[in-house]
């Protein structure tokens, strides 16, 4: 994926996760991919867990060998998610950074009289029980091990703002926020932080699915309604905030909500003082 870090070499000595070891769930495709190049380019040795099989592995081949692993792994079967865990600790020695990614979009019908309760359970599964699994097996190797550790989800403005998405996605996503509070308060004490990050909508295509337009016209679409002009939010965007959750720089941030949508859900439009200027 054409990056705006594009193929920019990260010199040793400006690395912010060396020597760290990463799990990253739905790291196929989209948000994880970006992240998972950009954490390898930050000297963590990756482990990307999908059930896009080969897409998984071409990545991890292009990360090289060493420096990355893949697993299959669907994230709402526990004995996977544990096993995903137990796979980047046994490669790699340790994990320090899981980062709860995989998620699905359902169903893009926005009436709750047509929302079905099956798409409901579904997008709960992946987007919800997943990330509950990931943080409480990540607990089960950090805690013990004693170094800390970092647990991040990915939420999505749709948890700060109405109307944004389908219920289900929406309840999906406030309570994975919900999850990473109560996960900091627990797991605080063992110096293990735990965030989210809540996107705005990039083109990746868990979103172009799930708003019928592709590439340029997504992006247009979505500059037309944002409140931040002039800037397009790209994965980039978003694996730079995860990034920064899971190096030292963020080491006094934990339970904390990185909205990532150029201010789109703390303003309305319509009350309308600003409309002149
Ligand atoms: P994407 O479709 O590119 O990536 C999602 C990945 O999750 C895929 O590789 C997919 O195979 C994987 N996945 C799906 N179900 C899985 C399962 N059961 N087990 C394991 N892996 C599974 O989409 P993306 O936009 O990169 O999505 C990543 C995360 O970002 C999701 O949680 C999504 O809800 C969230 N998000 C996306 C946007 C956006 O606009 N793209 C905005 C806010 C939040």
């Amino acid at each position: 994926m054409a990056g705006i870090s594009g193929d920019v070499v990260v010199p040793e000595s400006a690395r912010k996760l060396a020597g760290k070891v990463a799990l990253i769930t739905g790291g196929a495709s989209g948000i994880g991919e970006c992240t998972a190049r950009l954490f390898a380019k930050h000297g963590a040795r990756v482990v990307v867990a999908d059930i896009q099989d080969e897409a998984g592995a071409r990545l991890c081949g292009e990360l090289g060998e060493g420096n990355a692993s893949y697993v299959q792994c669907d994230v709402t079967v526990e004995e996977e998610v544990a096993a995903a865990v137990d796979h980047a600790v046994a490669r790699f020695g340790a994990l320090d950074v899981m980062f709860n990614n995989a998620g699905i979009g359902g169903e893009a019908c926005h009436s709750i009289l047509e929302s079905s309760k099956a798409d409901f359970e579904r997008v709960l599964s992946v987007n919800l029980v997943g990330p509950f699994l990931g943080t409480k097996h990540a607990a089960r190797v950090m805690v013990p091990a004693g170094r800390g550790g970092c647990i991040i989800g990915t939420a999505s403005m749709a948890a700060a703002v109405a109307g944004a998405a389908s219920h289900a996605y929406t309840c999906a996503k406030r309570g994975l926020v919900g999850l990473t509070v109560n996960a900091a308060g627990e797991l605080g004490r063992h110096g293990i932080r735990v965030n989210c990050v809540s996107p705005a909508a990039a083109a990746t295509p868990l979103a172009t699915r799930y708003v019928g337009l592709e590439g340029e016209a997504f992006e247009a679409a979505m500059e037309a309604v944002a409140t931040l002009k002039g800037v397009r939010l790209r994965v980039e965007d978003i694996a730079a905030a995860v990034l920064f959750l899971a190096s030292d720089d963020a080491r006094y941030v934990s339970g904390h909500n990185l909205l990532i949508d150029g201010g789109f859900s703390v303003f309305n439009p319509t009350l309308g003082i600003f409309n002149d200027s």
